[in-house]
């Protein structure tokens, strides 16, 4: 109910990475990752978006994530937790056959008792360290995991064999990420020689179909491409003098939208906003938009960032508040109350990036995304 600002996904541009994605894929599955409140663009919209769109496949961090999803009201697609499953969420997983991310012996142990307890397979992929040191199994302990899958057959089903990149995104990991691929290889052979046969095998994140598409095999798990993002610019810039784009092929989903609140006047030598951070050279219009910090609009941009008014950039003036900034439309002729604002995203010819909220963190167009509120308005546009 009457939301200060709201965010759009944009149909069109959905369907330009989807297409993009696929053509990258081939006929190897596409694992649409959702994680992250769908990296901030909202699960339940952005999941209706990609099914409608023919996607049935999704990946989410945790089985809350999964839960949200599958009583978002948007069918059943498959679905696949590729992190923390605790005791509880495993036998919810393994009843409603949401597959599982297995990456100790407790977790197998467990999803193999649920499994007997309720008669239903328990849908596993099997994680393997290979380099990243934080989940998996060791390449060396396998074997033993592929005997006890093998003398449950009846209770499991082995949908994917998986690890996952530490940084593929960046040239300097190559030596790690080659070892990786190398270990990954190693288990991929000693599947075969198990017997046990796996759906799917997978490694890429989206840095990896782009970076290592050799790593495709038959699915992908791809998150920040199919948002129009690429996973930093390197990449981007890998792909673009590879293949002598200029354009980029991707486009963003997102735009984050408010109107301007009220317009004022302040003269030359008065102070805009809390204290003394702005002081007005010479006389300005200055427009309140309601949207600050508390809406995750970062203080950061305080008399640094900018917003669009009338298809023009009105540079913040003063601090941040938490529930307003002012913005400077001296030059923007009868900019007034009610007037549109783009808080990201683009009005005529002008754009402002996710990235341009700072320029601080190569990682940084994931934790912006993942950061906008649960609580902001997702709309769907064409
Ligand atoms: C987040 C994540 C992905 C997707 O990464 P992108 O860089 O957004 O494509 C894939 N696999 C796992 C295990 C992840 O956690």
């Amino acid at each position: 109910m009457f939301p200060p600002s709201y965010i759009t996904l944009s149909k069109s541009a959905f369907r330009t990475n989807l297409a993009f994605v696929q053509e990258r894929l081939g006929t190897a599955r596409l694992c649409s990752v959702v994680k992250g409140n769908a990296y901030g663009h909202g699960i339940e919209p952005f999941v209706q978006l990609a099914m409608e769109n023919g996607v049935d496949y999704f990946g989410v961090y945790s089985a809350d994530e999964a839960y949200v999803l599958l009583n978002a009201g948007v069918g059943k697609p498959d679905v696949f937790i590729m992190g923390l499953v605790d005791d509880e969420a495993l036998d919810w997983a393994v009843e409603q056959g949401v597959e599982c991310c297995i990456h100790n012996v407790s977790r197998l142990e467990r999803a193999i008792r649920t499994a007997e307890r309720t008669g239903r397979k328990a849908r596993v992929h099997i994680e393997v360290e290979t380099g990243m040191h934080r989940t998996g199994f060791e390449v060396k302990v396998l074997k033993n995991v592929f005997d006890r899958l093998l003398e449950k057959m009846d209770h499991i089903e082995p949908i994917g064999l998986f690890t996952h990149f530490a940084g593929a995104e960046s040239l300097v990991n190559d030596d790690r990420v080659r070892e990786q691929i190398a270990h990954f290889d190693v288990a991929r052979n000693q599947v075969e020689r198990s017997g046990i046969l796996f759906e799917y095998h997978h490694q890429a994140c989206s840095a990896g179909v782009m970076n290592y598409p050799g790593t495709i095999g038959n699915m992908a798990r791809v998150g920040i491409m199919q948002y129009g993002f690429w996973s930093n610019s390197e990449t981007w810039f890998r792909y673009s003098g590879m293949h002598g784009d200029a354009e980029d092929p991707l486009r963003r989903l997102i735009s984050w939208n408010s109107q301007v609140m009220a317009v004022t006047d302040v003269k030359a030598g008065q102070f805009i906003g809390y204290g003394t951070s702005c002081e007005a050279q010479t006389d300005m219009r200055v427009a309140v938009v309601p949207v600050g910090y508390a809406h995750g609009f970062d203080r950061g941009l305080s008399n640094f960032g900018a917003v669009l008014i009338r298809g023009q950039r009105a540079r913040i003036t003063g601090i941040v508040n938490m529930n307003a900034i002012s913005v400077d439309v001296t030059g923007i002729a009868g900019a007034a109350a009610g007037d549109p604002v783009v808080l990201i995203g683009e009005q005529g010819d002008q754009r402002i990036s996710v990235s341009s909220f700072s320029e601080m963190s190569e990682q940084l167009n994931y934790e912006m995304l993942t950061r906008l509120p649960r609580d902001i308005p997702r709309v769907i546009t064409d």
